[in-house]
């Protein structure tokens, strides 16, 4: 697999990546590149490893452990949208051959929100009769993923969307997920809305999922918060929803899992391999002072 490489004209892009916003970057001045390369370092936590090898090696120890999966490759900056087509073409494959429960996550804007690659894609799942996920990502790019996956659903029938509790229009998205039958992913959302951006990010969770209730094919509660994971999952059953946990790989999970003990909804853990990216915002220290601790303890576990 190509690996990035960094050049100072990619400084910016990478801050991002990082988690680091611009107004922080400018203050961390001359002690960017070392922040940079311990944030690099802690991200590695949160993917399989570089490889899509990696990513089947964990997905097949969950399966002896009865977890299902899903895999997404995360994509350099550097990546052209056909290499990145080609990697989840050739993940598709490679997955169909596991016979593992999975399916494939992508992410539309890293295939330049391109009709034709998208629908590529989602004709070789429905060849290999897998699932194909599509992630939620800026809300600048929100429109046009939502055309293409309306498009993807002509082409392969296991399609899912993911709907960020925080945005104000997945209430509208809903009723598309609903009308084409996706199944359905519930996050609290990395990207805030520029219409609501103090948005409660629990209550815009449990907004999502009551409209979802009763109405959805499957629901995927996509949370490490145990108590907000609890309740959505307890609406979902009451309404006789087909719904289950998701967890992301690297993310502590024994709070959540102990919490849902009880209801006994299967579990899948999301198991990304590639880039690595932190799935916490450096700048939101002030805010959330244990993201100091967080990204301390990653880069002294990663290796
Ligand atoms: C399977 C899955 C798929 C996702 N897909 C998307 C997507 O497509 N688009 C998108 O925008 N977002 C996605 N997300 C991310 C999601 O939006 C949140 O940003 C992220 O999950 C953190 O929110 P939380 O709901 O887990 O709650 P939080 O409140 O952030 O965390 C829950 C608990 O875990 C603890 N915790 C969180 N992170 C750490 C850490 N690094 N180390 C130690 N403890 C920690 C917190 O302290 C808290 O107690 C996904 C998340 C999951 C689980």
């Amino acid at each position: 697999m190509r690996r990035d490489t960094l050049g100072l004209e990619k400084v910016e892009s990478e801050s991002r990546r990082c988690g680091i916003d611009a107004k922080s970057y400018n203050l961390l001045g001359p002690l960017w590149l070392y922040a940079q390369s311990f944030t690099k370092r802690a991200s590695r936590s949160y993917v399989a490893g570089a490889e899509l090898a990696n990513a089947v090696q964990v997905c097949q120890r969950l399966a002896q452990q009865g977890t299902a999966t899903t895999v997404g490759y995360w994509n350099a900056d550097s990546d052209t949208y056909r290499f990145v087509a080609d990697a989840y073409l050739n993940a598709l494959t490679v997955l169909a051959s596991e016979k593992l429960n999975t399916y494939l996550s992508i992410k539309a804007p890293a295939l330049g929100l391109t009709r034709g690659l998208v629908t590529e894609v989602a004709a070789q799942a429905q060849q290999a009769d897998l699932g194909l996920h599509f992630d939620s990502l800026e809300p600048e790019a929100a429109d046009e993923t939502f055309t293409l996956i309306a498009e993807a659903a002509r082409e392969c029938k296991q399609i899912g969307c993911t709907l960020p509790g925080r945005w104000q229009r997945s209430l509208r998205d809903i009723d598309l997920a609903v009308e084409l039958g996706l199944r359905v992913r519930v996050v609290k959302g990395q990207w805030a809305d520029p219409l609501q951006p103090e948005m409660d990010l629990r209550t815009g969770f449990l907004n999502v999922i009551d409209c979802l209730a009763g109405r959805a094919r499957h629901v995927a509660v996509a949370t490490h918060d145990p108590s907000l994971a609890r309740e959505a999952l307890q609406r979902l059953r009451a309404a006789g929803t087909s719904c289950e946990l998701e967890l992301l790989f690297g993310l502590p999970q024994k709070a959540v899992l102990r919490a849902v003990k009880d209801l006994a909804v299967p579990v899948r853990v999301y198991v990304p391999y590639g880039e690595a990216w932190l799935p916490y915002r450096l700048s939101q220290v002030r805010k959330n002072p244990r993201i100091l601790w967080w990204v301390l303890r990653d880069a002294l576990l990663a290796g």
